[in-house]
């Protein structure tokens, strides 16, 4: 799906729990309720009688061929958000589970290999529910998150950004924040320093809220500043033909060894 895609910062995704409930002004286009479910139960892959606010467990996604065969960086749970309240700590601690053992798995198989070959796949998840994500992972990994896993929090604005940032800087470990899509000016200042990447994207689609420029402007700013890997998905309506261009330069920095190539059979 979106190792070919530049707009996109996954390799792939493993979704073994889906769904959500709409949550705050972002979630008003919600490309999973409005595009992706209704393929997929156009496809057959799911539940035609599945509704909104209904959380599903897929139990064949939890056999562990599943998130073996991908590779680079990947989404953990796009479908959806993980932290959503009807998604019990046992099934989160499950799909997390899951994660550790299969980097674990790699770390292993990569005492085999020379380092020009290692396979360094990261894993990363992004909630609005922050405060849920930051208590869990804080228990769940008291020495830090590992490194293998990046935990970012999405906002839309300022307030947003204001009630949800700083339990993302609870999170022992790479943390990210994703501004998509943007509604209004964000100023990071009180963050970026504890932030290991920045990620931006307008609303997409025929009704997508403006975006200014100026409001990316200052991202890039704060994070060319703080030397904070800064990528932005898309700054205009459309989704098929994006534009990424900020002041003549497209912006597609990741942190350091997140690669979505990796892992590839050479
Ligand atoms: S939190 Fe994400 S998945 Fe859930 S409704 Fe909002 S945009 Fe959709």
């Amino acid at each position: 799906m979106a190792e070919n895609n530049p707009c996109d910062i996954l390799t792939s995704d493993w979704n073994p729990i889906i769904g959500c409930q709409r949550y705050s002004p972002g979630c008003k286009s919600c490309w999973w309720f409005d595009g992706i479910m209704p393929w997929q139960q156009r496809l057959g892959n799911l539940p035609k009688d599945l509704q909104e606010n209904q959380a599903l467990v897929i139990e064949k996604r939890f056999d562990p061929k599943t998130l073996r065969s991908k590779r680079g960086i990947i989404g953990v749970v796009q479908h959806g958000d993980l932290f959503w309240d009807k998604v019990d700590d046992e099934v989160i601690g499950r799909v997390l589970d899951m994660v550790d053992a299969d980097a674990l798995s790699r770390t292993e198989k990569n005492k085999k290999k020379p380092d020009s070959e290692a396979d360094q796949t990261k894993y990363i998840l992004w909630t609005k529910r922050a405060e849920r994500m930051a208590d869990f992972m804080t228990k769940r990994y008291p020495k830090g998150v590992p490194k293998w896993l990046g935990c970012g929090v999405s906002v839309e604005n300022q307030k947003l950004a204001d009630e949800r940032l700083p339990h993302l800087m609870r999170v022992n470990g790479w943390r990210f924040v994703m501004i998509e899509p943007m509604l209004g000016r964000v100023d990071l200042s009180a963050y970026i320093q504890q932030s290991d990447w920045v990620v931006v994207g307008s609303e997409t689609g025929e009704e997508a809220r403006d975006i200014e420029l100026d409001w990316v402007r200052l991202l890039r700013d704060q994070a060319v500043e703080h030397e904070v890997p800064f990528f932005i998905k898309q700054v205009g309506k459309s989704h098929k033909k994006p534009e990424r261009q900020l002041d003549g330069r497209e912006w597609g920095e990741f942190p350091q060894g997140f690669n979505k190539s990796s892992g590839k059979r050479k």
